[in-house]
């Protein structure tokens, strides 16, 4: 059993806090994601989980077992850093084997761990080669290799794959999920990439400022974000954000945002009437109409982008711009007007002055 436990764990530079009473459990075998820009504590996290970093409050706690005060070494955990950390002057054999030759393992039972290391990375073929012989993508492939041969309990890695170009980024991040769910490794990973986050973490630990904001499954994150931070920090494009205000009518109720307005059914709407509102929506929530119909709230195209995929417009709604997803075929030109009609199932409802999402 290896699952890991922060508990209000700190870290302070200088009097200043990179981390605030971090609490986060990650179960034996789980895949948990820590995402946050530059800055925002994430590896100081790791590095406090590792040993490399003394907390200054709090406990980590790996296995059921207090680490706070272990030796890096007697933790049994591996790491994967952004700057691949090969030995240059080192075979890749030699690089792999190199964890298990410093805990003086046996011949035998090294060459089988770095033979079956080597083959689940598919990298068997490279292992005569010295690191400035190989792509860059094989370099990181024999830096996950070195960290899975040592048969570590858990796994950090932190950005390994920001070295790699997209292509490469791509391919790899399909394969360290791959190789992580076979070993059922318990894993923290940390990205400050959101589309690796999305697509990799069983959960995803969202930081801002040295703290936890949001510990949720990944379309949870995306669909329900805690607060405008989340909302704007994780999705390509960032959710909408307009400022909404709701008034009940005669049995009816009604959500005013700059452009226009449209009714609202939600059992919630006693909750959110007369409050100062901000109505959070991601661009494919948002259905583009070319007539004006009631419910619908109008609007001016100001940028078209064709992906491929959908065509992504940047639209002006009274005092709002937004980002709204149309479909590949329709192509409305810039300065045309269009009609939005927002889903209000998929809005996410934020107060005002505490930004946070109202629940
Ligand atoms: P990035 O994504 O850029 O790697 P991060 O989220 O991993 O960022 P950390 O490296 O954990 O962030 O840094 C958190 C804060 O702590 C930053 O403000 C950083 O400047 C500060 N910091 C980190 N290490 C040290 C150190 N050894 N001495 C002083 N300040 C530090």
């Amino acid at each position: 059993m290896a699952g890991l436990r922060f508990e209000s764990v700190q870290k302070f530079f200088d009097k200043e806090p990179a981390v605030d009473r971090v609490d986060l459990e990650v179960a034996d075998g789980e895949f948990v994601v820590l995402l946050g820009p530059s800055g925002c504590g994430k590896t100081t996290l790791l590095r406090c989980l590792a040993g490399l970093e003394k907390v200054d409050g709090g406990r980590v706690w790996i296995g059921g077992r207090d680490a706070t005060s272990l030796q890096p070494r007697s933790r049994r955990i591996a790491m994967v850093f952004q700057n691949y950390a090969v030995f240059p002057h080192l075979k890749v054999v030699d690089n792999i084997a190199f964890g298990l030759r410093m805990q003086k393992m046996d011949k035998n039972t090294i060459d089988e761990q770095v033979r079956s290391a080597a083959e689940l990375l598919h990298i068997e073929d490279f292992l005569d080669r010295y690191p400035a012989q190989l792509s860059g993508g094989q370099r990181q492939r024999v830096a996950v290799a070195r960290a899975m041969a040592t048969k570590a309990d858990v796994l950090l890695m932190d950005e390994p794959l920001s070295n790699l170009d997209a292509l490469l980024r791509m391919e790899m991040r399909a394969e360290l999920k791959r190789i992580i769910q076979k070993l059922q490794l318990t894993t923290i990973y940390v990205t400050h990439d959101q589309v690796e986050a999305l697509s990799m973490g069983d959960r995803i630990a969202v930081m801002n400022g040295g703290r936890i904001v949001q510990v949720d499954s990944p379309l949870e994150v995306y669909n329900n974000p805690a607060d405008m931070f989340v909302g704007s920090f994780v999705g390509t494009p960032p959710m909408n954000f307009l400022e909404a205000s709701m008034t009940s009518d005669g049995g009816r109720t009604v959500v005013e945002v700059s452009g226009g307005s449209f009714t609202y059914n939600g059992a919630d709407a006693d909750e959110l009437t007369g409050r100062n509102l901000v109505l959070g929506i991601r661009a494919e929530n948002i259905e583009v109409h070319s007539q004006p119909a009631p419910e619908l709230v109008p609007a001016e195209v100001q940028v078209l982008e064709p992906l491929g995929s959908h065509n992504l417009l940047t639209v002006r709604t009274g005092a709002d711009t937004l980002k709204v997803s149309a479909p590949a075929e329709s192509f409305p030109a810039p300065g045309s007007d269009i009609w939005l009609k927002i889903d209000p199932e998929r809005v996410r409802w934020m107060d005002r002055s505490t930004r946070q999402a109202i629940t």
